[in-house]
């Protein structure tokens, strides 16, 4: 069952006593979704312990000052690598704790799906943070085995190819045991049998195999068709019986090794995750009385991460941790095999969302602020039009007794006066006057309000209609994707100026000029909010905002709306003395994403100098225009798509 959250009242203003780091944290609740890697210092910054409580801290908002310093302007993604070596370090810590704990008689041996962040740098940590581990890579279709093959040189280490397989794919994937891997070739389609058997028989390689199974138990949520017997993935058992026939014609049915099973991403109940491993211990189970040499079970990704920090079933949340989900897959597979005498078998997990989410931040400034609603009222001046005087009226009198009705009243005269000007009988400067009067209005009952522990169901809406919008330098559609596609709740905050008392109440909007480009859903306790609480701006200071757990899936998943491009990426490593800066992927310049779109740069200068050659001709411009607006555009061409002067 889908535990879904009560709405609450908006979050109120802490106590007006000074503002300190605690309130921060917990207004903020970035130990509920951030333990053990970000927190903040008493200087009010965010920082980052890559290695959670073993030592070494950055303070980001320093960080972020350095590499501006640098030359490396927000938007910037930044990568910690310690972080990503702790996931996976986290992640066989609590398996190797089950399998003690069990007395369970095999090993896990994790692979990471690549398809969850492909970036080089990214994969080869993984590969080179994993080998203690023997941690392996998951491909799910053929340029992933591409990178795989190439990147990966654990001896031991699974090499588990999902996804479409054509006979390239097969062949590739089976000479590649001649390079020492384990490429362990897992049927989605019954027709990819065939092309094996085939393909083993002309390379006289033995295959090792896996099938996927459709399992009856069902998913939930977002990725809960990944499963049921119409998912688009994987053999009924009708078909996986098929293949065992179909491999004992041929006498390889010991090829077939492996039961595989992924019932979609983020599974926010522990409970399904359970029906679903033991529907699978059944089958794997069944398939060694059959006579398969089964020897693995692979229970795909699914593993979730807390975005919110609620550990409800809420779509951004689960209610687990690792280390209960290493018990119960522990606990269940060996049950179902010890009851049957059948071996246990090695261990895989294909956990994706768990390992990348953590390692990257994206920072961002904010590029203005909007407060439309929010001018100040000078007083009622003689003969100022009967509606104007009642609503002043109104505004006047607003205290805690009346507010509710007092926004009636208002509302009313605000609508009355549009008819008004409508039908021509209001000039627009009384318009605009009215407008002030409704907005000064809201206000003073917003702040009545938020003091309230109950807010009135009309008046619910207030706040987020009265909140100012942040113009950022990102967009969303590049930089977290999942945000706009599937509405997933990531942590944002900001990453400074967290000992001072937030008091403006914000939505964000990017740099697209697409109304779906913006964020109006914050994580919180229960439910969503819809404004975050934010600074207002300081004179030359540039205000940051982070968004955090965006590792998984956000940068792939990202497109070039409005052609904004790739943001720039550095990777951080803890040294003795502080951090270095490993390696810097400099962002899309213009003339690399005018490339995706077939545009060439020298061809669009050289179209520029025509029309500006022939403008002078015509002498409509100036000499020192025209070199102005070719060099802007030269320069343009050259430099990052996101704002960089301002
Ligand atoms: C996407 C995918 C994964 C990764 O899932 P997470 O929930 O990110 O761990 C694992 N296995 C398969 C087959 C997938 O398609």
């Amino acid at each position: 069952m889908q535990e879904l959250k009560a709405p609450v009242p908006p979050s109120p203003l802490f106590g007006q006593s000074a503002w300190t780091v605690q309130d921060s944290e917990e207004l903020y609740r970035i130990q509920t979704w951030g333990e053990p890697y970000f927190g903040i210092n008493q200087e009010g910054h965010i920082t980052v312990s890559p290695r959670g409580d073993r030592g070494g801290c950055v303070d980001l908002y320093s960080l972020v000052s350095d590499l501006k310093l640098r030359g490396l302007n927000t938007p910037l993604l930044i990568r910690f690598s310690d972080i990503l070596a702790d996931r996976i370090e986290r992640l066989n810590g609590c398996f190797s704790k089950a399998i003690s704990r069990y007395d369970y008689g095999n090993v896990y041996r994790g692979v990471y799906p690549v398809k969850v962040n492909q970036q080089r740098h990214l994969v080869e940590e993984v590969v080179k943070y994993g080998k203690s581990f023997q941690f392996g890579l998951e491909a799910g279709s053929k340029p992933e085995l591409l990178i795989a093959l190439a990147l990966l040189k654990t001896p031991g280490a699974l090499l588990i190819c999902n996804g479409y397989k054509d006979r390239e794919y097969i062949e590739t994937a089976l000479i590649s045991q001649r390079l020492g891997q384990t490429p362990i070739i897992v049927l989605e389609q019954f027709e990819e049998l065939e092309v094996v058997i085939q393909a083993a028989k002309k390379l006289n390689i033995k295959p090792i195999l896996g099938v996927r199974a459709k399992l009856t138990s069902k998913g939930i949520g977002r990725w809960g068709s990944s499963a049921g017997d119409r998912a688009k993935f994987g053999l009924t058992v009708t078909e996986i019986l098929e293949v065992v026939e179909r491999l004992k014609e041929e006498e390889m049915l010991d090829a077939l090794q492996l039961l595989h099973f992924h019932i979609g991403s983020q599974i926010s109940s522990i409970s399904v995750i359970k029906d679903a491993l033991r529907e699978a211990a059944q089958i794997y189970v069944e398939l060694a009385e059959l006579g398969a040499k089964m020897g693995y079970i692979d229970v795909g990704g699914g593993l979730g991460v807390d975005y919110d920090g609620s550990k409800t079933t809420f779509p951004s949340s689960k209610n687990y941790n690792t280390q209960s989900y290493a018990y119960d897959v522990v606990a269940e597979i060996k049950e179902a095999c010890t009851s049957r005498n059948v071996p246990v078998p090695v261990l895989v997990s294909e956990s994706g969302r768990a390992i990348a989410s953590h390692q990257s931040v994206l920072v961002f400034d904010v590029l203005g602020v909007n407060k439309t609603h929010c001018r100040e009222i000078t007083a009622l001046e003689k003969n100022e039009h009967s509606i104007i005087r009642n609503l002043y009226e109104t505004y006047e009198n607003i205290n805690v007794s009346n507010f509710q009705e007092a926004y009636h009243d208002a509302l009313q005269c605000k609508e009355e006066a549009d008819s008004l000007f409508s039908l021509g009988y209001l000039k627009l400067k009384q318009r605009a006057r009215i407008e002030q009067l409704f907005w000064g209005s809201c206000n003073k009952i917003l702040s009545i309000i938020r003091e309230l522990d109950y807010v009135p169901d009309d008046l619910e809406d207030l706040e987020k209609i009265l909140a100012s919008t942040y113009y950022c330098n990102f967009s969303v559609f590049q930089s977290i994707p999942d945000h706009w596609a599937i509405d997933q709740l990531f942590p944002i905050m900001p990453i400074h100026r967290l000992n001072e008392q937030p008091t403006e109440r914000g939505t964000i909007a990017d740099v697209t000029c697409d109304s779906d480009g913006k964020i109006d859903e914050f994580i919180d306790l229960r439910d969503v909010k819809h404004v975050l609480e934010l600074h207002p701006l300081n004179q030359g200071e540039t205000y940051y905002l982070g968004i955090f757990l965006n590792g998984a899936y956000q940068e792939i998943l990202g497109d070039l709306h409005n052609l904004f491009g790739d943001t720039n990426a550095v990777h951080i490593h803890l040294t003795s003395e502080g951090y270095a800066i490993e390696h810097v992927v400099k962002g899309d310049t213009m003339t690399e994403v005018l490339q995706y779109v077939q545009y060439n740069r020298d061809d669009l200068l050289e179209r520029m100098r025509r029309e500006t050659e022939r403008a002078l001709n015509d002498k409509k411009i100036t000499l020192s225009e025209a070199r102005l607006l070719l060099q802007n555009y030269e320069h343009s061409l050259n430099g990052y798509t996101y704002l960089t002067e301002y």
